[in-house]
């Protein structure tokens, strides 16, 4: 009966491993969840004192000198969304219209400058 016993035990602990595995990703889950939520605490703590100093009030050197990196920060990401809205923005300008011609031959729109027309090729007055 001892070769059955060892097979026995070999079983009961495979199966104790894997319900080992099984508990401690659960635990991994929970104490990750459990970071979220102090990580949410902390940034409340922060968004209370950045309140403060963006109503001018005067905290500690070293939490005002955080606050220069908020206050860089908020600056950078205005000057980016300032360069998207150029981005978007049309980009048909005055200028533009006025350094384009039409072609007196064809009446394809050119160059203002074109000696040539890029759609039927006469040379231009
Ligand atoms: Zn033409």
């Amino acid at each position: 009966m001892a070769f059955l016993d060892k097979i026995n035990d070999f079983a009961k602990t495979a199966t104790e491993k894997t319900n080992n595995a099984i508990e401690a990703t659960k635990l991994s889950a929970k104490a990750e969840s459990e970071q979220r939520s102090l990580n949410a605490i902390i940034q409340k703590i922060g968004e209370y004192y950045v309140a403060k100093m963006d109503n001018g009030e005067v905290l500690d050197d070293e939490v005002m000198s955080i606050y220069e990196g908020v206050v860089a920060s908020r600056k950078t990401i205005t000057e980016i969304r300032e360069e998207i809205e150029a981005l978007k923005a049309p980009k048909e300008t005055p200028l533009e219209k006025a350094s384009s011609k039409f072609c007196p031959y064809c009446g394809k729109e050119i160059e203002a400058s074109a000696k040539f027309c890029l759609n039927c090729g006469k040379q231009q007055p």
